[in-house]
């Protein structure tokens, strides 16, 4: 098994390597997928400190390359690289093709997947291509496991004491080029507790930094009760609609991003208070609707003596009696038994 797993980390090696040559160093990687980076602002040293490649829009050129050199289609496939045609047991293609590669690395620095963006996201330009395609569920790809970004981002999570949570890895690239390096990506799926002990074996602050669109900000109401209960101190921070950070760094500059992160930080109960309340206006079945739910969230904070703050504010910013709000917690911890 652990041999296994070894040949598999020497051919997604290999496989992040083509990559690279590929973009770097032929006509078509620099005419598509180098100047894709370049227009979205990624510069020289970026796009080496992330490995990014370009796989050739052609069936099967890792497959032959990989092949040329003595690998076995059967480890191609077993890595994720190679779909087998159906009933086929030789031929196959590339399962990334005409695409920009993320290489993505474990906590140790190893390749173990691949996120690969399509290059134009013209709905008329290849069918109903997927804008990003991952790697699927292999021996050393668990997905739920991961965050893109940890291994280049730790370090300065452990000095900070502090992990920005973007969604995509374009994210983590910019915010890295803008200078800010402690920041790591749930590659758009909801958070799972595997991905939350990962932040927390480096720092138990974490601010989300989600897209500014209604999916975003409700990914961020929705998966942080499992980040609270862990633990981790959680605060957001939003973007104008229709910005991610990406977007956001690129346009303002690294200054100006900063500055936002400061001011613009509030931790989630006080976040997601605001947010419900705004929502439910003046209606008081609605209002009372949210009290139940921030409550949910604020029992599920193991620490007493926070929980008894957020107790505290939370009653200030709905206007209703402290007392109430423990109460309502203490049933609703008595219910979940
Ligand atoms: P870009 O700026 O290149 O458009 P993004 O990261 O802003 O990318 P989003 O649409 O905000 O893209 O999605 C966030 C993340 O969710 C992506 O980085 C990717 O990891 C994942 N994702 C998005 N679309 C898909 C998809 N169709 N299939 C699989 N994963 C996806
Ligand atoms: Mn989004
Ligand atoms: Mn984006
Ligand atoms: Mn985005």
């Amino acid at each position: 098994r652990q041999n296994e797993r070894e040949s598999l980390y020497i051919i997604l090696n290999f496989a992040k390597n083509f990559f690279q040559e590929q973009l770097n160093a032929t006509e078509e990687g620099q005419a598509i997928g180098l100047s894709y980076l370049k227009e979205r602002g990624f510069n020289d040293t970026i796009r080496k400190k992330f490995e990014l490649g370009y796989s050739p829009d052609v069936w099967d050129a890792l497959t032959q390359a990989a092949i040329a050199k003595g690998y076995n289609a059967d480890l191609l496939e077993k890595a994720g690289l190679l779909i087998r045609r159906e009933g086929s047991n030789s031929g196959g293609y590339d399962r990334f093709r005409g695409r920009v590669i993320f290489p993505i690395h474990n906590v140790a620095g190893k390749v173990i997947a691949f996120g690969a963006r399509i290059l134009k996201t013209d709905p008329n330009a290849k069918g109903h291509q997927p804008k990003y395609l991952n790697s699927p569920e292999t021996d050393v790809y668990h997905k739920s496991d991961v965050l893109y970004g940890i291994y280049q981002a730790k370090n300065t999570i452990r000095q900070l004491d502090v992990c920005y949570l973007v969604e995509g890895y374009t994210d983590v690239v910019s915010l890295h080029q803008a200078g800010i390096e402690n920041v790591v990506a749930s590659s758009g799926t909801s958070l799972t507790v595997e991905q939350i002990r990962l932040i927390g074996r480096f720092t138990p602050n974490v601010t989300i930094l989600y897209d500014g669109d209604p999916a975003g900000i409700k990914a961020a109401l929705r998966g942080l009760d499992l980040v609270l209960e862990e633990g981790l101190n959680v605060s957001i921070v939003t973007f104008p609609n229709g910005e991610d950070p990406d977007s956001y760094v690129q346009r303002v500059g690294a200054e100006a991003f900063k500055k936002h992160l400061q001011s613009a930080a509030r931790d989630f109960i006080t976040f997601k208070t605001q947010t419900l309340l705004e929502d439910a206006g003046d209606d008081p079945f609605r209002k009372a609707a949210v009290i139940t739910d921030v409550v949910g969230s604020i029992v599920k904070i193991p620490d007493a003596i926070k929980r008894q703050i957020f107790f505290r504010r939370t009653a200030e910013m709905m206007r209703v009696d402290e007392q109430m709000l423990i109460t309502e917690g203490n049933k609703i911890l008595r219910k979940e038994k």
